[in-house]
């Protein structure tokens, strides 16, 4: 490098794309917590949603096998042909959406899947409809494909629900596609049918608007809720509509990077393509084990969803418990997305101090667009929850 060269971190090297973009702050929290704790720290991390549980052992074994089977090769770029038959097969009988395996296409997680069609679908003068609290990599990733985001803020006092009427409200002739995430990450609102047949009416009448469903939650339900996807209760508008999923979260399986993205077959195609020329295609052996995964029973992921049932049910009861704070039950998911308001910091304040005073990692609400709340994870043992609630209470106490 010439002497004369201005140091790496010199903006004017950077695309303005890149200037523009923030790392994902629920990672580097989760990063942050994991290398006090290595430094000998105290602390309790209730930050990165992330299952504790080990991937099931008959998942491991058939990657295992896979591999001493030598499958260390490339594979085709839009996934194994044997995965995405077995996407395709859980699609059509479990989520009751027709869906040949030419329309799926197997991504590096479910963030890939969604990076990859926004890059196919939106660019400059469109924009992204979010409602809001969302998941905090959404806008980056639209505002990466040069789109704009309008938001659709819901309530906590309306348990966070997207009103159709505010849906209708939000609406412009350059909305091009609207994600709805049930269950919702950082919230646990789970839409119910009857909702998402009032938001199919309003989509019927905007026929240019598309939707992604990031169903990556699907199998995390407390009882007495059910995971419906759009596709299967407004089959007319299938063609307009992409399901992203996963195995992360459902099978414990955070860093084996499965993902997929299903839809209608040409913009399939164009991801798969996209995909070639980026990342050429998902790590073969994982791939045999995500399909013993999704072709496999589904006990092992109902014990383990059982399990955050109780957890969720266990730090919802926990926050209820601290007077000024308020919370809307989690209904799905594994988080809690409480309104601290009350004891007058913002959400960044409050959790940079939770951290440096009582050794607790969460995430600051602003992160998913509402800074009245701070979001916790139960995807940790039940004496993990508990001393994180000891922690919190602690901290609110001395405010
Ligand atoms: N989706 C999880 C979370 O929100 C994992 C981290 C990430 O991908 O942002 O914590």
């Amino acid at each position: 490098m010439p002497a004369t060269s201005p140091p790496q971190t010199e903006n004017t090297w950077l695309s303005q794309r890149a200037q523009a973009l923030k790392p994902s702050l629920t990672l580097a929290i989760a990063a942050k917590a994991k290398a006090l704790k290595a430094d000998g720290r105290d602390i309790c991390s209730l930050s990165a949603g992330e299952p504790d549980f080990e991937t099931p052992a008959f998942i491991r074994q058939a990657a295992a096998d896979a591999l001493a089977a030598g499958q260390t090769r490339y594979g085709p770029a839009a996934g194994e042909p044997a995965l995405r038959e077995a996407i395709a097969a859980k699609l059509s009988d479990e989520n009751h959406v027709a869906t040949s395996a030419e329309q799926v296409l197997v991504t590096n997680g479910g963030k890939q899947a969604l990076f990859n069609l926004f890059q196919v679908l939106l660019e400059r003068g469109d924009e992204l409809l979010l409602p809001a609290p969302y998941w905090l990599s959404y806008p980056d990733m639209a505002e990466l494909a040069g789109a704009s985001v309008r938001l659709i803020p819901s309530q906590a006092a309306d348990g966070f629900r997207l009103r159709p009427e505010a849906l209708e409200a939000a609406i412009t002739p350059k909305s091009k596609l609207l994600v709805l995430n049930s269950p919702s990450n950082p919230t646990g609102t789970v839409l119910s049918r009857t909702e998402l047949e009032a938001l199919a009416s309003v989509l019927r009448r905007h026929p240019q608007l598309l939707v992604v469903c990031d169903e990556i939650y699907e199998f995390l339900l407390a009882p007495g809720h059910s995971h419906h996807s759009l596709a299967a209760v407004a089959p007319d508008l299938a063609e307009r509509i992409f399901i992203v999923g996963g195995c992360a979260k459902g099978w414990a399986m955070t860093g084996w990077r499965i993902g997929w993205l299903a839809g209608h077959g040409p913009v399939i195609k164009a991801a798969a393509a996209l995909q070639s020329q980026s990342t050429s295609n998902v790590c073969t052996f994982a791939q045999y084990g995500a399909l013993a995964a999704v072709s496999g029973p589904r006990d092992c992921v109902r014990a383990m969803a059982q399990q955050f049932n109780s957890r969720r049910q266990r730090l919802s009861d926990g926050l209820r418990a601290i007077a000024g704070l308020k919370l809307q039950p989690p209904a799905g998911a594994f988080y809690a997305f409480p309104d601290v308001s009350h004891y007058g910091l913002d959400s960044m304040s409050l959790c940079n101090r939770l951290l440096d005073e009582q050794g607790l990692a969460v995430v600051p609400g602003i992160a998913f667009g509402d800074d009245r709340c701070i979001r916790l994870s139960c995807a940790a043992s039940e004496a993990t929850i508990d001393d994180g609630l000891q922690r919190l209470s602690r901290f609110l106490q001395t405010l």
